[in-house]
């Protein structure tokens, strides 16, 4: 098989270190939130574009989110990504995992074919893990989660996946969807061609609108009803804000455990922390 037809899902989020805190009702400050790509999706992103130019084929990358979310679909094209889809719509708003699952399922079935869709582990804001499963579920594909590494040979997907304890190989035949564990290679520099592409896409916004297509829940044929606190059954009951965590570390390196543990008793730190 040639020319892999590749998905590649990815979220924004508040950037950890903008230190954004909560509104009253305990839901994140988005607004003062500054925005980054998930770090975990740019595992996703560089397993999608290392199958591109590996073994062939384009990428699309689908996001979900607000207009700014924008963002990182133009980094995803600096990075190689062929084209993108946002699916951006007031009534989506408060989906929790199952109601955002369902509609990235049905802007995966709009946007059409594919070979393998790629996932990050989780993400830093929501931090289930639930979406690339769910995803699986409802496109009714086999999943390879937890991958590390891979490679495409006589058209099938081999992968590296971590299993407590220990690694577990895997084959399956495409379409298949993946979640990249974030040990896999890190995502590499920009490309010259890309941010050379998204800066004359930036100054002409009816190619920019070919390439980056924002999408609502009626385009993607998405019933309103399963989406945002409608189609959310969690319940968020309380959430709390628990201050900073920090404090001083010390590294240490020895021939053994045994070495370290004793290294560490030594120095007096486990008292130091035990008093606390
Ligand atoms: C009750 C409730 C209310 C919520 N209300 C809001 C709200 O009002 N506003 C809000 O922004 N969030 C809200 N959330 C959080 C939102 O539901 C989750 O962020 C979302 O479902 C994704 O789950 P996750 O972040 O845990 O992703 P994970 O399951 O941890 O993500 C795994 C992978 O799935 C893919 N993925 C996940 N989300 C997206 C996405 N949006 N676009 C593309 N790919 C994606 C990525 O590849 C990611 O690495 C709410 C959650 C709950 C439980």
């Amino acid at each position: 098989m040639s020319g892999y037809k590749i998905i590649v899902m990815i979220k924004q989020v508040p950037d950890q270190g903008s230190k954004a805190g909560l509104n009253p009702d305990g839901t994140i400050d988005r607004a003062r939130a500054k925005r980054m790509l998930n770090p975990f999706d740019r595992f996703a992103l560089q397993a999608a574009l290392h199958t591109k130019n590996t073994y062939g084929g384009t990428v699309t990358a689908i996001s979900m989110g607000p207009p700014p979310a924008v963002e990182i679909l133009l980094e995803a094209l600096a990075h190689g990504v062929d084209q993108a889809f946002l699916l951006s719509d007031r009534r989506l708003a408060a989906s929790d995992t199952l109601a955002t699952a369902y509609a990235l399922y049905k802007t995966i079935e709009y946007v059409g074919d594919y070979d393998i869709i790629y996932c990050g582990l989780q993400t830093t804001d929501g931090d289930t893990a639930q979406v690339g499963p769910q995803l699986a579920e409802r496109l009714g594909l086999p999943q390879i989660t937890y991958c590390e590494d891979f490679s495409v040979k006589n058209g099938k997907v081999r992968a590296r996946r971590i299993i407590e304890g220990g690694h577990q190989e895997v084959e399956v035949k495409p379409p298949v969807l993946v979640t990249i564990a974030n040990s896999y290679h890190p995502l590499e520099y920009k490309s010259f061609r890309g941010a050379w592409r998204v800066q004359r896409l930036q100054r002409d916004k009816e190619a920019l609108e070919k390439i980056v297509k924002t999408v609502n829940l009626d385009d993607v044929g998405a019933d309103p009803e399963r989406c945002g606190l409608k189609g959310s059954p969690t319940i968020v009951a309380k959430t709390e804000k628990v201050g900073e965590l920090g404090g001083s570390c010390t590294m240490h390196e020895g021939e053994s455990t045994e070495h370290m543990v004793k290294e560490v008793v030594a120095s007096g730190a486990l008292n130091e922390f035990l008093a606390h």
